[in-house]
């Protein structure tokens, strides 16, 4: 099909000028515009439905972006990330309100607002058609469409608009933390924060650092002499800063004094984040997850039993199931169901975990007697929890010593300093003898089963929503994903949505749907996500949408467990 001009689309909006709103679906079609194809891809019904898809393609040489997108995936990763923000910017700075890309955080996301091949680049963009009521108005259109948008692509995608320093800045910055995960992984550690990191965040809702400057009061991280380490990155060489070891790791301290600021920065140091976050120089191990209390969320046959023994009249707990659990039978469920997902790393904070999963004290001890009490806290795992299953923990803890014992490593966060204060901690709470008990083997894996909600879902296909970021709903039920915290954006969960309508569908997009469509085993669920890989932004739903982003299978299989009438089998 030959691509339309200019004219044309001002041929046709001049001729349905007026009209009813549906008469913009004769815009639909590819219109060529300097460099930049323009596919007007599918046009709203009507003007409050979801605005119009666009789809913008150009050559990169015509850009001249070519060199940029050499080297590595990470550095086409930076490409990418940047080049949505660079138009997100500019749309913003041109005060238009009719178009928008994918809204982006402090992380650099696989999204599929913009892809980068070898040659060419696509940009995802929603445009909101104009209208009097329900009437077309063509000359807003035409100056959205056809003056607005090719200025925010010539200067928003085009070599000479783009500042080149700030676009391999951001390109390095992404593969620096590549090569950072890689070296966690040679070197065995689990996480590491550079020291010059700046950890806390503006507000409970802003994400962006806190400021730093003369009169701030932000403490740069600075790894205490004895847990320092360095690593040498591609671009900015060698870094010093703080490993994250194996085993158990506690963070104690006063309160305020930044424990669950460093936590926090490791759960999500499984992203990449831009330059100026502070957090550029922050990872962990890819399969971390941080864990915490939930209490009311549905749990389906999960073994629960490492945790939980005989519960009051007998309820059985290697097959635990409830619509409303506790605060410690919830957070006992998040961990062994993290475990069956394939966690390597539990991140736990006293802040959001139910103190009676985490520790009893000797005098309540000597209260309850046996039988009496079905919890095993998790005090009493952690240790064997790394021995026998290899699955280390970082724990925040500043209320109770009791940890001491079982912990690697003690570090203090003093006025936002850590302090290695092991030796001191062993001395005060020896560690005991070696708890021989091993962490129970797991029962075998759980197949996840979604025929109730498959039988629900009417004519017009599956109905799953994402409206928050920790919220879904899927066929009129509310899914919680609150607990879910490394989930960072909308966009994320809109990919979970998207998955679970292929796993809903009657006749599913690949192959792959289908199997999975059948049962879920958090293997199949892994396997399913690794092979399609960068395609999974692609096969997750019936058109091209521009805004998804990334998950990690942990995070599915996270909703998945969380749905009210799942069935195992
Ligand atoms: P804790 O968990 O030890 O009680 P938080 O991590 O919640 O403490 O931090 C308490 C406050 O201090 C938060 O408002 C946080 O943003 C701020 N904060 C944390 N780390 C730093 C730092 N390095 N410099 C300045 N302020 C910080
Ligand atoms: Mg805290």
């Amino acid at each position: 099909m030959r691509a339309m001009s200019l004219g044309d689309l001002g041929g046709t909006l001049k001729r349905i000028d007026g009209r009813g709103y549906k008469a913009y679906r004769d815009l639909e079609g590819v219109y060529a515009l300097g460099p930049f194809e323009i596919d007007i891809a599918h046009v709203q019904g009507d003007p409050y439905a979801p605005p119009s898809r666009v789809q913008v393609h150009a050559g990169l040489e015509e850009l001249g972006l070519s060199e940029y997108a050499q080297g590595p995936a990470a550095r086409r990763l930076g490409l990418e990330d940047f080049l949505g923000r660079s138009v997100a910017a500019q749309v913003q700075s041109e005060g238009s309100r009719d178009i928008s890309i994918d809204r982006y955080g402090q992380e650099i996301l696989k999204r599929s607002a913009v892809r980068v091949s070898d040659r060419h680049l696509e940009v995802r963009l929603f445009v909101q058609l104009p209208a009097a009521g329900r009437r077309i108005l063509g000359r807003q259109a035409h100056q959205i469409l056809a003056e607005d948008l090719p200025q925010v692509l010539e200067r928003a995608l085009r070599a000479p608009g783009l500042d080149p320093a700030a676009l391999t800045r951001h390109q390095d910055r992404s593969e620096d933390y590549q090569a950072l995960v890689a070296e966690l992984e040679t070197r065995g550690w689990i996480g590491f924060v550079a020291n010059g990191s700046v950890l806390p965040r503006r507000a409970g809702h802003d994400d962006r650092p806190l400021e730093t400057g003369e009169d701030s009061s932000v403490v740069p991280f600075e790894a205490p002499a004895t847990f320092q380490d360095e690593v040498t990155l591609p671009h900015a060489g060698r870094i010093q800063g703080m490993p994250v070891l194996p085993g158990v790791t506690l963070l104690v301290g006063g309160g305020f004094h930044g424990k669950s600021t460093l936590l926090e920065a490791l759960s999500r140091g499984i992203y990449p984040h831009i330059p100026g976050d502070g957090r550029e120089q922050v990872a962990a191990h890819p399969e971390t997850v941080k864990v915490r209390a939930e209490d009311g969320r549905a749990v389906t046959a999960a073994d629960i039993s490492p945790f939980i023994g005989e519960l009051p009249f007998g309820r059985s707990t290697q097959s635990f199931s409830t619509q409303n659990a506790s605060g410690s039978t919830s957070q006992a469920a998040n961990i062994v169901e993290a475990l069956e997902a394939g966690a390597r790393v539990l991140l736990l904070d006293e802040d959001t975990s139910a103190t009676n999963f985490m520790i009893r004290d000797e005098p309540m001890r000597r209260l309850l007697k046996p039988g009496q009490e079905p919890i095993t806290p998790f005090l009493d795992r952690v240790r064997n929890l790394y021995r026998d299953r290899g699955v280390s923990t970082v724990l925040v803890v500043g209320g109770s010593g009791e940890y001491f014992r079982v912990a690697d490593r003690v570090v203090q966060m003093d006025r936002y300093r850590p302090v290695d204060v092991t030796a001191a901690a062993k001395e005060i709470a020896p560690p005991g003898p070696e708890d021989t008990a091993p962490f129970p083997p797991m029962s075998a894996e759980r197949c996840l089963r979604l025929d109730r909600y498959q039988q629900r879902v009417g004519p017009k296909g599956p109905r799953i929503k994402a409206p928050g970021v920790g919220r879904l709903l899927v066929e009129r039920e509310e899914v919680d994903l609150g607990a879910c915290e490394q989930l960072v954006s909308l966009s994320q969960a809109r990919l979970l949505a998207a998955v679970t309508e292929q796993l809903l569908e009657k006749r599913a997009r690949a192959q792959c749907w289908t199997s999975l469509s059948r049962g879920c085993t958090p293997s199949a669920v892994r396997e399913v996500f690794g092979e399609l890989e960068e395609e999974l932004l692609q096969e997750a739903s019936r058109f091209p949408r521009g805004d998804l982003a990334m998950v990690r299978p942990l995070e599915m299989v996270a909703l998945l467990n969380r749905l009210r009438e799942v069935r195992v089998t």
